[in-house]
């Protein structure tokens, strides 16, 4: 590649000899490669490491690779992210339902390798689009969230949020003032939401708010309803 600037390849894939004859194919045609085999570990990743391209598999332990996607999109947009879906031969619901979504584009399994490297180029070499619509900055008081940057400053110092924890900051401040049910955190935040689940969001909101220190006071407990991020 002749970019001035590798750019950033994530392979979500369980199957090791795809994940790794894809690694393989990137890496040589000059792209940085991370691999990694369930969806819990795909989010980390992406968080931390803000890939160019995520190349995703729907079929993965823990977390399939539709919820990868919602998860995916909500802090980063297409123009931002580029992700193409893996899919099972003849799933025409995946596929659907992946573009829908936000996919960028779907590969049918088995595919061709070079195929692929092809469209991931065109997608890569798209200009950018500004996504004007969406604030990239969120502020309330001392506390300010770059969601371009994925940080989060209390006044000069960053906190350090896990993948997780940032999704359900930047969710309630974007319902400022509006109280959001623990069901809808769930769906926004984790991209689904099962019975019984409700307690995973009062655990991650603790750990949230530990390290919010004196601004935790900036969400309020509803009791029986869920939270609310102060007017
Ligand atoms: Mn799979």
């Amino acid at each position: 590649m002749n970019e001035d600037v590798q750019k950033k390849v994530l392979i979500v894939e369980d199957n090791e000899d795809i994940a790794n004859l894809l690694k393989i194919n990137f890496s040589d045609s000059g792209y940085i490669t991370e691999v990694c085999g369930d969806g819990n570990e795909a989010l980390e990743i992406a968080a931390r490491q803000k890939p160019d391209l995520v190349i995703l598999d729907i079929m993965l332990p823990e977390l399939d690779g539709v919820e990868v996607l919602k998860v995916l999109r909500q802090v980063r947009p297409r123009g931002d992210l580029a992700i193409i879906m893996l899919t099972a031969k003849g799933d025409e619901i995946d596929r659907v339902l992946g573009l829908e979504l936000g996919a960028d584009d779907y590969v049918v399994k088995p595919f061709s390798t070079r195929e692929l490297l092809l469209r991931a180029k065109v997608i890569l070499d798209r200009p950018v689009l500004k996504q004007d619509q969406e604030p990239s900055m969120l502020t309330h008081k001392d506390i300010s969230v770059d969601l371009d940057a994925y940080k989060v400053m209390k006044g000069d110092e960053e906190l350090i949020f896990t993948a997780t924890e940032f999704r359900l900051l930047v969710e309630l401040m974007r319902y400022r003032g509006k109280a959001r049910s623990r069901e809808q955190l769930l769906s926004s935040v984790w991209g689904y939401s099962f019975d019984g689940y409700a307690r995973t969001v009062d655990t991650h909101m603790r750990r949230l708010r530990q390290k919010l220190g004196e601004d935790a006071d900036y969400i309020e407990t509803l009791r029986g309803v869920g939270y609310r991020f102060k007017e």
